[in-house]
């Protein structure tokens, strides 16, 4: 049943990509989207602020090296990895959602090159914290906006070794928080735990080891300075929507 829900889900969200305002026609006349979730652009997307925007909290070199080398690469050997078999133009809701009948290439390089994308939009500064209904669910969830963030912070700072920590709607419509290993996320089928992402962090050492060394629950304290709380409650509307 559960496995089931997650499919309808998908397919509901991979709709949804498709009629985003957002859609537009190409040269061959096939749809495209710029969703997250739609499919891959031709071009690596730039990065959506400068790399120096969140100084002091994530320096400019780190920001440098982990969009221009690591997602890059990420991106290139993606769209390698897909070139020329069935997944070529196909939108990533769809792959993830078949991801057991992977490569570990294209698990690996598109969850790394979908994960960033989503990290980037969801970091910013000058954001208060969140606000109307994603604000009221934490709370309804956590108890308080506090102990959300004592959550997150224990599932980031105990992913052992390299990957993420996420706040996510499962598919019961209720917040969570976990963390994954690698370049996974609650998209794949793969993954224990399934549903919407809303908010991520990095937590592989390329993210912080220039700035904070072996000191990632120094990174992540810092993090809490330049989230994007706006981009997390646009997420949270669309997802409850969903
Ligand atoms: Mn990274």
């Amino acid at each position: 049943m559960e496995r089931r829900k997650f499919f309808k889900a998908v397919g509901l969200m991979t709709a949804a990509a498709y009629i985003s305002p957002k859609v537009f026609g190409n040269e061959q006349g096939t749809v495209k989207t710029s969703s997250l979730e739609g499919v891959p652009p031709a071009e690596f997307p730039p990065l959506p602020f400068a790399y120096n925007a969140l100084e002091p909290h994530i320096d400019a070199r780190t920001m440098e090296i982990h969009y221009d080398k690591h997602h890059r690469a990420y991106y290139t050997n993606f769209m390698n990895a897909v070139k020329g078999t069935p997944l070529e133009g196909k939108p990533l809701s769809e792959i993830f959602a078949g991801m057991s009948k992977q490569t570990d290439a294209v698990r690996n390089n598109g969850g790394g090159y979908y994960n960033h994308l989503f990290f980037w939009k969801n970091l910013g500064t000058g954001s208060a914290g969140p606000s109307g209904e994603l604000s009221a669910a934490i709370t309804k969830t956590f108890g308080s906006f506090d102990k959300f963030k004592e959550t997150f912070t224990t599932a980031a700072k105990t992913r052992f070794g390299s990957g993420w920590a996420w706040l996510y709607l499962g598919t019961d419509k209720n917040l969570a928080v976990a963390s994954s290993p690698n370049q996974d996320n609650m998209l794949m089928d793969t993954s224990p735990v399934k549903g919407t992402p809303l908010l991520a962090l990095d937590v592989w050492e390329h993210a912080y080891y220039l700035k904070y060394q072996n000191k990632r629950p120094d990174y992540i304290d810092a993090f809490w300075n330049v989230v994007n709380w706006e981009e997390v409650g646009r997420r949270y509307q669309a997802a409850v929507k969903g």
